[in-house]
């Protein structure tokens, strides 16, 4: 399969294999022909596989192939979470158009809207825009969304997980009835399919599953430790590892915090990233860590869903997730595309009911080792950790609706 037999138009053939891309994905390959007959599709597949281009690519070339007004209404809409999703929706955008006469921008929060609004006026075919933003200046008369011909919800899975449904309800209202609308996600829950009733029509649903494949190539072991000294063992792992790129997840904001600074007094450049961080500070952070000027990026599972980070030879959970499904998007960070990737989880007792959870959902047991000095507290209750105890703000609804499959999703405003 081949992006020309797709029949995308050849000033994006030119920018794809300018990007170095051989040949589409699978969600590429299933998603794009219907979004080219104007189909509204419904697409999961898990991060890092190549999403944005499965919805850009199509958009690119209807809007190209069939130019309206010289004004530029906006005629797509992309809505994605975060910023720093929105920020890279965009270049991915600016980079699949460079040699189309398209021109598109991005608003987020966060940061004066006045060059973001004189850029809208000026004209620009597709808005890429977080909800809160967009509603803002839509009630101001700074845009209008009346033109808008394709309607696309990126990451829509950690949209609802950040209650952002009333906001995307109170967008529907603002756009013609009659639009193209495609939902992207990670993950495909009740609730995802639920939003997709009420916003698609006769949607085409594609899916390219997290194989259990990709999880079987990754390394993954379990050290169990006694919760006190969980930071201790996991600053010597990466210490004494010399370990490079890190990415290392938490379960709250809080956490992440002062798992960053515990790194840093112990000599490892670390930066958290999480939603209480500035817009300035997230930034920095991804791009320190991507460039290696910061070793260990600590993240939430909210904060790190749709992140463009390219392959990481480590992932740690210092926690696991309560949500079974998140330990396999958490560790598809590492050994991606055949490499081989390590993924490491720190376990105290009262985390062993998650542990048996995931380790049902991906059908495997996982390796568990003890380091001397760190062992598990034998005295320690197993019980999960209930909400508002231990000192932690969590603000996970766990503890007594902890049901046995906690496979499904809950809602997750705050992490
Ligand atoms: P997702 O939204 O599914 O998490 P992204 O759209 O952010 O994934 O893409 C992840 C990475 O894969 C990006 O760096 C992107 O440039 C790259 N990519 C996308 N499509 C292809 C392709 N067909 N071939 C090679 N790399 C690709
Ligand atoms: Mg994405």
């Amino acid at each position: 399969m081949s992006f020309k037999s797709l029949g995308l138009s050849e000033p994006i053939l030119r920018a794809i294999s300018k990007k170095g891309y051989e040949e589409p994905s699978p969600i590429q390959a299933k998603a794009i022909p219907p979004i080219l007959e104007g189909k509204d599709v419904l697409a999961s597949a898990q991060t890092g596989t190549g999403k944005t281009a499965g919805f850009t690519l199509p958009l690119l070339h209807y809007l190209s192939e069939n130019p309206k007004e010289k004004f530029r209404p906006i005629r797509a809409l992309i809505l994605t979470p975060t910023r720093e999703l929105a920020a890279q929706v965009h270049a991915n955008v600016k980079d699949y158009s460079e040699f189309l006469n398209i021109r598109s921008t991005v608003i987020f929060g966060g940061v004066n809207q006045k060059p973001q609004v004189a850029t809208i006026r000026r004209g620009v075919d597709i808005l890429i825009a977080t909800p809160g933003r967009l509603l803002d200046l839509e009630s101001q008369g700074a845009l209008s969304l009346k033109r808008v011909e394709v309607l696309i919800l990126d990451e829509a899975d950690r949209m609802l997980d950040m209650g952002f449904l009333r906001d995307i309800e109170r967008i529907m209202k603002l756009m013609p009835k009659k639009r193209q609308n495609l939902m992207f996600s990670a993950t495909f829950s009740k609730d995802i399919k639920k939003l997709a009733y009420s916003i698609l029509n006769n949607p085409v649903q594609v899916e390219a599953t997290p194989e259990n494949t990709a999880v079987e190539v990754i390394n993954q072991t379990v050290y169990r430790v006694a919760k006190a000294k969980k930071t201790d063992l996991i600053i010597k792992l990466i210490a004494e590892g010399n370990w490079k790129q890190v990415l290392v997840f938490t379960r709250t904001k809080h956490g992440a915090n002062r798992l960053t600074k515990k790194m840093i007094s112990a000599g490892i450049t670390a930066a958290a990233i999480h939603g209480n961080k500035s817009q300035g500070a997230r930034t920095k952070a991804l791009d320190g860590f991507k460039k290696g000027r910061i070793r260990v990026l600590v993240a939430t599972d909210i904060a790190a869903r749709g992140l463009d980070i390219p392959l990481l030879p480590h992932v740690i959970n210092f926690e696991l997730p309560n949500i079974s499904e998140d330990y396999v998007h958490r560790i598809g960070r590492t050994g991606r595309a055949g490499a081989s990737g390590e993924a490491i989880s720190l376990v105290s007792a009262d985390e062993t009911t998650f542990l048996r959870d995931i380790e049902k959902l991906i059908d495997q047991k996982i390796e568990i080792k003890i380091l001397e000095g760190f062992e598990p507290d034998p005295n320690a209750s197993t019980e999960p950790i209930k909400q508002g105890q231990g000192g932690r703000r969590n603000s996970n609804p766990r503890g007594k609706s902890k049901s046995k499959n906690s496979g499904q999703r809950r809602r997750r405003r705050n992490n």
